[in-house]
């Protein structure tokens, strides 16, 4: 089975980069890559990527706010401290998504390791959680068609990348933009999300936006 995809997946990249494929039909049939929801709702939409950092009080916030949130988890953040995931997917609105293995450029690898790394991660995030992630969001938003490609044959029904970081990666938080109706939001578990989220979800509330679901709206806006 792991090796029928994977060489279907190198027939497949081949014919991209010989050029048997033009550049218009080559994105045919191939999941969308989504920053931004098309959609005239009040929404926003929240993500949460990698799992490193464990905090009990943001978790109170996602499940005490009823928050919606895509979590793109890394298996080997989530493998040490399992419970703070499952609680936030039980108890709360949190869904899980993939993030890869090992948070590599998916465009640096061949087709075999873009098979390892995607597909790989879908079946240790469904082993642990019980259900297949549906959505993808590549490393760095790194995307080509031959990403996307992989991304298919894994089940992956929308590569996520993000139309706004609310993340703090210096000393002092980014500055908040004015979230507009199908933002993506992009935070990270690390130890400032509860400030990062609270920014967020205040920035939504100022522009008159609700965090909703992300699957429900891709399947509305016709692109899943
Ligand atoms: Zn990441």
């Amino acid at each position: 089975m792991r090796r029928s995809r994977v060489v279907l997946a190198v027939l497949a990249s081949c014919a991209l980069s010989l050029g048997m494929v033009g550049p218009a039909e080559a994105g045919v049939g191939l999941p969308p890559v989504v920053a931004k929801v098309p959609t005239q709702e009040k929404v926003v939409f929240i993500t949460i990527d990698d799992g490193w950092y464990h905090d009990p009080a943001v978790a109170r916030t996602l499940v005490e706010e009823r928050v919606p949130v895509s979590m793109f988890l890394l298996p080997g953040a989530t493998s040490y401290d399992t419970q703070y995931f499952t609680g936030l997917v039980e108890e709360g609105r949190a869904t899980v998504e993939n993030h890869t293995v090992n948070h590599p450029d998916l465009t640096a690898l061949d087709a075999a390791g873009k098979d390892a790394e995607v597909c790989g991660a879908g079946e240790q995030l469904k082993g642990v959680f019980g259900r297949a992630p549906k959505l993808l969001r590549p490393p760095y938003g790194a995307v080509n068609d031959e990403v996307r490609l992989a991304a298919k044959a894994c089940g992956v029904k929308a590569l996520v990348t993000w139309t706004h970081d609310f993340t703090t990666w210096g000393d002092v938080p980014p500055p908040t933009p004015e979230l507009k109706s199908g933002d993506v939001v992009l935070l990270h578990f690390t130890p400032t999300l509860g400030a990062d989220l609270r920014r967020a979800l205040d920035a939504a509330k100022a522009a008159g936006l609700k965090p909703a679901a992300l699957m429900p709206h891709l399947k509305a806006a016709g692109l899943v």
